[in-house]
């Protein structure tokens, strides 16, 4: 449960608590509804912001006293909804990080019934939360939208490369061609990046990142970023962007932690932006994802099964971990998608 709103970093106990409910499931009104046994859910950073209250945000804040909803998938154990029976396998974007949840009427045209492909090509059910999930989607969905063609040849630069959305992108990057320079934040991290495919890695927290993208932009600039985290690395990449250049603007997650604007780090040289020409494109994956997920599904989960794409995850056992897995992705602490395995029998 959301217990208060947080100052900085979210604190177990402190801001977010634990409860149990008596009700009847067999018998709770649904109006409508369908109510899921979970199996796993996502800890996504973007919760962070849903934890501050009504910020004009596209996704509604979590109400304090209710539970944290995140993105889950479950198995139907009672439905009024039609097109959903007990026993079908979802993947919901209203799931509570509990062990069984109440989905009102409303979240059920978001729902994505698994099928029988898609539950027996051997991926982990965590993996349609990483990679065959929404992480990936974001990765696949905004490099098509956003970037387009990627030019063999021409340079990327990834930030946040090594987690769930980031390591995606630096492998779709390197299989079209492109050069990848990407950063983390530990040396770990790093090597791992470079074994997806990365031409080279920046430990952002102990090398001089302006410096290495400098040299590895060389004369022609670096054509697109993949921007993870905003603040610092988005000023280095706008110093060394390529004429027309474009900036996937997907995250910022220097700023989730900070409650007052001035506490978050805004590139000075935004005028380059202008003199550049260069695209700076926002994005919500859920805008992309009606043009795209037929063609995502039948892609991303084949090459995840057939080992070409590969999908590191971090994942912890038990609803009650998920407090501290969540802290991870602030910390840095995370090797990968961030899931929680609920249903650990
Ligand atoms: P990750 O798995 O990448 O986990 C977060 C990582 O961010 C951490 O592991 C850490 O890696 C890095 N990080 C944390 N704090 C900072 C900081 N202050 N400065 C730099 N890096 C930091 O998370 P996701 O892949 O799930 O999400 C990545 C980004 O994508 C987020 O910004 C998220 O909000 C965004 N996103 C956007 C979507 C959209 O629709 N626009 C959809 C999904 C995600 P390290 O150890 O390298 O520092």
């Amino acid at each position: 449960f959301n217990k208060v709103q947080p100052t900085g970093m979210p604190k177990p106990g402190e801001t977010t608590t634990r409860g149990t409910s008596e009700l009847d499931l067999s018998s709770v009104p649904l109006n409508g509804g369908v109510i899921t046994r979970n199996i796993a859910v996502s800890l996504d950073p973007t919760m962070r912001n849903r934890m501050k209250g009504d910020i004009g945000y596209f996704t509604p804040p979590y109400v304090v006293g209710k539970p944290v909803t995140a993105i889950g998938i479950g198995e139907i154990v009672r439905s009024e909804a039609e097109g959903f029976a007990a026993g079908d396998i979802v993947y919901a974007w209203s799931t509570g990080i509990e062990e069984y949840t109440i989905h009102p009427a409303a979240a059920v045209p978001t729902f994505r019934k698994f099928d029988s492909e898609q539950l027996s090509n051997g991926l982990s059910i965590t993996t349609y939360l990483g990679a065959a999930g929404m992480a990936g989607m974001t990765a696949y969905m905004s490099l098509k939208e956003i970037v387009g063609d990627l030019k063999p040849g021409n340079k990327m630069f990834v930030s946040g490369a090594a987690g769930a959305v980031g390591q995606l992108v630096v492998q779709l990057c390197h299989q079209a061609g492109v050069k990848v320079i990407a950063s983390a934040g530990t040396d770990e991290k790093c090597d791992f990046v470079r074994s997806l495919g990365a031409d080279e890695s920046i430990n952002y927290k102990t090398e001089d990142l302006p410096a290495k993208l400098k040299a590895f932009a060389g004369e022609t600039g670096i054509h697109y970023y993949f921007d993870n985290v905003g603040g610092d690395q988005l000023e280095a990449y706008i110093s060394v962007a390529a004429r027309y250049g474009i900036i996937v603007a997907c995250g910022y997650i220097s700023g989730y932690n900070a409650d007052k604007p001035e506490d978050v780090v805004y590139p000075k040289n935004l005028f380059n932006i202008v003199t550049k020409e260069i695209k700076y494109q926002g994005f919500i994956v859920s805008s992309f994802i009606p043009k795209w997920i037929g063609q995502f599904m039948q892609e991303v989960p084949k090459m995840l099964a057939e080992g070409k794409i590969k999908n590191r995850e971090d994942v912890t056992f038990g609803v009650y971990g998920a407090e501290d897995a969540f802290l991870r992705l602030f910390t840095g602490e995370n090797n990968g998608k961030v899931a929680v395995l609920i249903d650990t029998e």
